[in-house]
Order: structure tokens, then sequence, then C-alpha cells
């Protein structure tokens, strides 16, 4: 008797305690919302396709003849391009920097509509023998790269009106050295 009646305390005070704690453990898991915050920029950054949100800064262009340049810096000196349709169009690149053109070159490469910058910008490191120019039909027109003090000019018909991009395909170049060539 005395055996069983301490068994029934130990069971009364078991379910006592069973009882007691589902009680207090849910709030637990109320409080510790921490793993929603590193969700959160993941799907920010793979939404919109990157606009240029930079300021415009116009290529000097007369009659149709474009002076561009570009330094020691992965830089243009313009991001925008305006053209006339229905004519030759000629590109001046100045490199008006000191360094090599192994270590900053810059070259102009017009793209056809619809070619991806970045895809085309990674193509391009492996084309070393045709001045990061790969083989295809995704470039309208481009000179050759030129390093520091050098100059290279190329003239071509001017594609149908619209907006095209034009990018320096040196390895590394592409994600800055890039603007807006419109045709109008
Ligand atoms: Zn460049």
């Amino acid at each position: 008797m005395e055996i069983r009646s301490s068994h029934a305390l130990l069971l009364a005070c078991a379910l006592a305690c069973a009882s007691c704690t589902p009680s207090k453990a849910p709030e637990q898991p109320v409080e510790a919302p921490v793993d929603e915050k590193p969700a959160a920029p993941a799907p920010a950054a793979e939404a919109p396709p990157a606009k240029d949100t930079r300021p415009v800064v116009p290529a000097q262009v007369v009659d149709n003849v474009v002076e561009l340049s570009a330094g020691d810096t992965i830089a243009f000196s313009a991001n925008e391009i305006r053209v006339q349709a229905g004519k030759k169009v000629t590109v001046n690149l100045t490199h008006t920097g000191k360094m090599p053109a192994e270590a900053m070159g810059h070259n102009f490469v017009l793209l056809a509509q619809g070619v991806d910058r970045n895809a085309f910008g990674l193509k391009a490191v492996g084309a070393t023998d045709t001045g990061y120019i790969p083989a295809g039909d995704e470039v309208i027109a481009h000179t050759k790269v030129v390093g520091g003090g050098e100059s290279d000019s190329v003239t071509f018909d001017a594609p149908p009106p619209g907006t095209y991009q034009f990018i320096c395909s040196f390895p590394g170049h592409y994600g800055v050295m890039y603007g807006a060539f419109i045709v109008e």
C-alpha cells in the first residue's frame, strides 16, 4: 500500500509537471524569429535587371564623329553617345593615360541589340588573340585595344534607330566601362 501510494504520488507529480511545462513552452519559440532577417535581401538582388542610374555624360559628337577617351582608370569619358541614323559613324578612341595596354587597355565595342553585357564581357576575357572580341555576330563595330598615349578609330554604318550598348571589353572593365549608344 505504501509503495503504491508513493507511486501514485510520483505519477501525480509527473502529470502535474507535464501539465505545467507545455503551458510555459509555447512562449519561447514566439520570442525567437531570428531566421527571417537574412531571407529578405536575397530576392531584391535578383529581381531588377541592372538599370544605368549614373548621371548622363554625353560624348562630344560632331557630324557623327564621336570623341571618346579613357585614361589610367577604368572609366570612359562619356556614358552616352548620340548619333544620326542613315550615315557613317566614326568613333575616335583616345587613351589619355600612361599605362600600357597589357595593364590598362581600353577599346570601344558596340554591341548588337539584345546582347547581354555581362555574358559578352565574360566571353571576351578569353578572346585574347582577337583583342577581346569573341567570334560571332554580337559586335556591330569595335576599335582595337589601346594603351596610354595611343588612339584608334573605327568607321561604320549607323545601325537602325534604337538604343545600343557600348563597352570596353578589356578583362574586368565591362562592369564599369559601358554606356548607351543611341541612334536617332
Ligand atoms: Zn577599358
